[in-house]
């Protein structure tokens, strides 16, 4: 079965997303579990959480079809010591939100050496945040997200993922969520049938579709290798619609999240059923 659905709005409570998710004829869903801009967030209310877990139920939304995000100022991978700890206490806060919804896992970006460190010396400390909240929480899964590569943004290629997840602990509590406009824009040319057959044969031979815990669809504002991250509507940017029709003809990314993250949300129910048509 394919997870299909968007990254939709939580404003006003957590437990609008599945309401939203809903709204969009979504049977998969993203959110950020607070708001994405701040540090701090006031803890999750017993209220919401009962009405999410409610929702969820109701409208058949299991945890492997759903992919929460965590705040973008999270830096796992900083250089320094203040900005490192601000970082871990925020992602083990957003760990122990995703335990309390009854999420599974919890999508991020690895992080930045901004310069001041190599980038092997800031995936070791990537993966040694990622350790230090696996032995806070459990239940959840670490889900690594490939970037553009933008400045100094680390997980830009499968090797780069692959050692992240080599130097996690509890290899059965980390993965990766693969987006498909940071994966064009890092140089992985998979907008037609060869070049995403040879992205995912290189995929399962650095990573493993084992290690696979959701995707992001997005179509790409910009150039292939252009290390730039500007998402698109379905089949609208460089990438076309062939990638997609392909994923949803493929049982390997049968039963994980699909997310689209595309700009126009007013396009999302067309998309999703864009997407639902490419199945067949
Ligand atoms: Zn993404
Ligand atoms: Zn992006």
């Amino acid at each position: 079965m394919k997870y299909i659905g968007a990254h939709v709005s939580a404003s006003g409570g957590v437990e609008n997303a599945p309401l939203n998710a809903k709204e969009i004829g979504a049977n998969a869903f993203g959110l950020f579990t607070k708001n994405q801009r701040q540090w701090v967030a006031k803890p999750l209310t017993r209220e919401s959480i009962k009405l999410f877990r409610k929702y969820c139920e109701e409208h058949l939304f299991e945890p492997g079809s759903i992919l929460p995000h965590d705040s973008y100022l999270i830096n796992l991978g900083h250089p320094e010591k203040d900005g490192l700890n601000k970082s871990r206490n925020a992602f083990l806060d957003e760990m122990q939100r995703c335990e309390q919804l009854g999420l599974d896992r919890l999508n991020f970006h690895p992080g930045s050496h901004l310069n001041k460190i190599s980038e092997e010396e800031s995936m070791k400390i990537v993966a040694e945040s990622i350790n230090i909240a696996l032995d806070k929480i459990k239940g959840v899964i670490a889900v690594i997200e490939n970037t553009s590569g933008q400045g100094s943004n680390l997980g830009y290629n499968f090797e780069q993922l692959k050692f992240m997840i080599d130097h996690v602990e509890d290899q059965s509590r980390v993965g990766v969520c693969i987006d498909t406009c940071h994966a064009y824009t890092s140089g992985y040319d998979l907008k037609d049938k060869a070049g995403f057959t040879a992205t995912f044969k290189a995929f399962e031979e650095i990573i493993g579709f084992s290690y696979l815990k959701g995707l992001h669809l997005n179509d790409s504002k910009k150039k292939l290798g252009s290390r730039v991250d500007r998402h698109d509507s379905i089949g609208k940017g460089f990438l076309g619609e062939t990638v997609f029709r392909l994923i949803m003809q493929d049982p390997r990314f049968d039963n994980i999240p699909l997310i689209l993250e595309t700009p126009d949300e007013d396009l999302w129910p067309e998309e999703i059923k864009l997407l639902r048509s490419f199945e067949k």
